[in-house]
């Protein structure tokens, strides 16, 4: 606290990201990072990148990598909007298009960015409860409401509803926004891109951070109908003009148009996802059906904070959240195979 805050930081509650620690050796499994790097045509690109060039202000509308990202969607270039990270997409999101008389509706677990959000945007929520098995049931979202924002597959659950929950939801809020964030849809869910042509009242945003390895470059994007991207670029623009880099922009269009890469990748993640799933089952584990590149798990006979404690011990993070009805589960990032290993290792000596 400070006297020489605006009023508006006082009431700030901001989000808490995973830890970054420098452990040696350090088993990280608490960020939902992905276990294999970018495309080698990726690195090629930043070195391309990294000249003289950087001398100059970047392309502000990304024009390169909306066209890609575009062609890969099948939508119109003018339907991709881009952002830094797809944390940036969603600020914009929130205060471009889901601030109105009557509440935003999201599931009371869920992203917790999005109550930082409504928060710092003076926007009131009110929070959809899920039901037997943290699972959402799209009929409790037909009430009242401003917008909608749901995460697809929602977050921490790892759980997807399937693409006719979607187009439901969709079509019981015509006069609304419904934003589906898919930051983990590559690894097994439907992506709800297919219907924005239809649907003049949806904003698909997804991220480069998961299943396109580049946490580390920020970059993410939304598709929608002309006007709901048009929103996105006025608040872009009266807030940053440039908040893509040069190699960000680069380094993200050759991501998109390396399909192997992502393919291979993601299948890996996959396999290892299943394996590791089993396993856990095995020693006695509650794992929830996960369509991500992570698992939300609980043991019945250990505390999540004892079980992540125990972990951290052995220089193997995971995500623990301690909050209601979810403290004793633990999120894990699938790893590579070595790093599945080396946790369930861990899991036999604590349990
Ligand atoms: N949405 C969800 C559901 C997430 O879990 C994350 C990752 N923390 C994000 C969005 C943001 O990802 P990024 O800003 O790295 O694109």
């Amino acid at each position: 606290m400070s006297r020489f805050w605006s009023r508006a930081v006082h009431d700030l509650e901001p989000y808490v990201a995973g830890e970054q620690p420098k452990i040696p050796g350090l088993i990280k499994l608490n960020t939902n990072e992905n276990p294999f790097g970018p495309s080698p045509s990726v690195i090629e690109a930043i070195k391309a990148a990294a000249g003289d060039n950087l001398r100059l202000y970047p392309d502000p509308s990304s024009v390169k990598l909306r066209q890609s990202i575009a062609a890969y969607n099948r939508v119109e270039i003018d339907q991709v909007f881009v952002g830094n990270g797809s944390d940036e997409v969603l600020a914009f999101t929130f205060a471009a298009l889901l601030k109105h008389d009557l509440p935003l509706l999201y599931p009371d677990i869920t992203y917790s960015f999005y109550k930082t959000y409504a928060r710092l945007f003076d926007i009131t929520v009110e929070e959809v409860p899920l039901v037997e098995g943290l699972a959402v049931r799209i009929e409790d979202f037909d009430r009242p409401c401003g917008a909608v924002i749901l995460a697809n597959p929602n977050a921490p659950t790892g759980i997807a509803l399937p693409l006719a929950d979607i187009v439901r939801l969709v079509e019981s809020h015509r006069d609304q926004v419904v934003v589906i964030d898919e930051a983990y849809v590559d690894f097994g869910a439907e992506s709800a891109a297919t219907l924005v042509s239809r649907y003049d009242n949806l904003l698909v945003v997804q991220t480069f951070s998961k299943s396109r390895s580049l946490a580390g470059l920020r970059v993410g994007f939304a598709i929608g109908q002309r006007p709901l991207i048009e929103a996105l670029e006025r608040m872009k623009d009266s807030f940053n003009s440039y908040p893509l880099d040069a190699i960000a922009q680069a380094a993200a269009t050759a991501a998109i148009e390396d399909a192997n890469w992502f393919e291979g990748t993601r299948d890996k993640i996959v396999i290892n996802r299943t394996h590791l799933a089993a396993e856990l089952e095995t020693r006695g584990f509650e794992v929830l059906p996960s369509k991500t590149n992570f698992l939300f798990a609980r043991h019945p006979a250990h505390h999540g904070i004892d079980l992540a404690r125990a972990l951290r011990e052995r220089a193997i993070l995971v995500r623990h959240f301690n909050k209601p009805r979810i403290a004793d589960f633990l999120r894990i990032t699938i790893g590579t195979e070595q790093e599945c290993h080396q946790f369930l290792t861990a899991i036999d000596q604590i349990i």
